[in-house]
């Protein structure tokens, strides 16, 4: 600014010297015009450049270069440039931002910023439900004005984040299980990270249960198996005593082979791709296989009856349909006192193949229905061992079934009998050639 007037100076008195001069060489009216046509001049040029100026702040920054003679045509030109070059730079950045805000939002965890006094500065939207958080309303306010929970709060004070912390009843419906841990960062802010282990914990659960029933079902025979190796060392025991504890050894040895067999082929189940549905099913051969074996088990104990449509059949896996099937048609008879029926039917149903076990039998109670397909639920423990039950059968049907795209259905009444019934569904059904005459 000092420059600016020093030299608006220095040219003042230059010109009333060179004023003086002329004044003197070429007298004081001529010296007089000619001052004042200079200064007119000087008004214009700079009225001139001030117009350019204010064009220039007046000019929008992103919009066309305005057009200018001479040097201010090139200043406009270069800052548009530049201007053009932050603006994409600006852009770039957004967009980056942007960007980063959908990845946070598309994490299935929930993201919570804390800054150094524990407010809340943003949160995606899985943390707003496990927390019951609203990103907008709750912006700046303390977590633990909102999170409320004093496991949470001394968690959060303790500034000892190398555990996580888990967080039951959680959720709107307080029923899920939370994994939290805080990660600090920058200036003493934090970054609070929560995940859903409501399935993970579940399945441990269930993983927990179904190791404890495996040991609980191979101890209860393993135990009677010893106690009569025992008895026999120690006891003097005659030919027919002998006899029958070798023989009730073998029943509890055989028992065992089942639920390892069973379990094995759950395993399987489990493990392998797929069935293909391409490949057709022998159903012709599989019902004979069924009734063969149903007549067998009853051994004219039951009426038994087939209604099938031999043409009709299914797509995957043959053994594992014999065997899905076969445990219904074994269950029907196992749960059937003597005298009563058994009825199977293999038909469509609109565009569903349908295959029905109808038993006149015990029937079920209405709660244990849902439960009947978990591994060794049984209904009547005693029935289920004198049949030689291991109460994986139904577990092993849902498995394939579910395998093969299809859906057991079971409806029963107490002391009248039971209907299962396997749906497959029009993708899996298919049609077998009539065998020629
Ligand atoms: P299990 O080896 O004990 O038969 P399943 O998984 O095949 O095991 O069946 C589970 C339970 O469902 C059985 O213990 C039995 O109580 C009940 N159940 C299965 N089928 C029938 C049926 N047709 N009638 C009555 N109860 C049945």
């Amino acid at each position: 600014m000092n420059t600016i007037w020093a030299r608006s100076l220095v040219s003042l008195v230059l010109l009333s010297v060179l004023c003086a001069v002329v004044g003197v060489l070429i007298g004081v009216k001529a010296a007089l015009i000619l001052a004042i046509v200079v200064l007119l001049a000087q008004g214009i040029f700079s009225t001139f450049h001030k117009q350019q100026l204010w064009r220039l702040l007046d000019a929008p920054v992103y919009g066309e270069v305005p057009s200018a003679p001479g040097i201010w045509g090139e200043i406009y030109y270069r800052l548009h440039k530049l201007a053009k070059r932050w603006h994409a730079q600006v852009r770039q950045v957004e967009q980056q931002h942007s960007r980063f805000i959908q990845a946070i939002q598309a994490s299935p965890n929930g993201v919570a910023m804390l800054d150094d006094h524990d407010q809340i500065e943003w949160c995606n939207a899985i943390s707003e439900l496990h927390f019951g958080l609203d990103a907008k309303r709750d912006l700046r306010q303390h977590i633990t004005h909102l999170v409320r929970r004093p496991d949470f709060v001394r968690y959060l004070n303790t500034r000892q984040y190398e555990e996580m912390l888990i967080m039951r009843g959680m959720g709107e419906r307080r029923q899920h299980v939370l994994s939290v841990q805080v990660f600090p960062y920058g200036d003493n802010r934090k970054l609070l990270l929560s995940q859903d282990i409501t399935e993970l914990e579940r399945t441990d659960s269930m993983r927990r249960d179904f190791v404890a029933n495996v040991s609980h079902e191979l101890k209860t025979p393993l135990t009677v198996l010893a106690g009569f190796l025992e008895t026999m060392r120690e006891l003097p025991l005659n030919d027919a005593e002998r006899a029958r504890y070798l023989e009730l050894m073998e029943q509890q040895a055989s028992r065992m082979q089942h639920i390892v067999r069973d379990l094995l082929v759950l395993a399987t189940l489990e493990g392998d791709s797929k069935p293909p549905s391409e490949q057709m099913v022998d159903m012709r051969a599989v019902l004979r296989h069924l009734k063969d074996d149903a007549e067998t088990l009853s051994a004219g104990r039951h009426r038994i009856s087939f209604d099938v449509d031999e043409g009709l059949t299914v797509t995957g896996v043959e053994t594992e349909i014999l065997s899905a099937l076969g445990n219904l048609v074994t269950n029907a008879i196992r749960y059937t006192p003597d005298g009563g029926s058994i009825h199977v039917n293999w038909n469509t149903h609109g565009a569903q193949a349908t295959f029905s076990v109808i038993d006149s039998g015990l029937g079920i109670p209405a709660a244990d229905i849902p439960r009947l397909t978990e591994r060794f639920y049984r209904v009547d423990r005693s029935r289920s061992r004198d049949t030689g039950g291991t109460g994986l059968g139904l577990a092993i049907v849902k498995h394939v079934l579910q395998r093969h795209d299809a859906q057991l259905e079971v409806k029963s009444e107490e002391g009248r009998g039971s209907t299962f019934t396997a749906r497959f569904p029009a993708l899996r059904t298919a049609r077998r050639q009539p065998a020629p005459v």
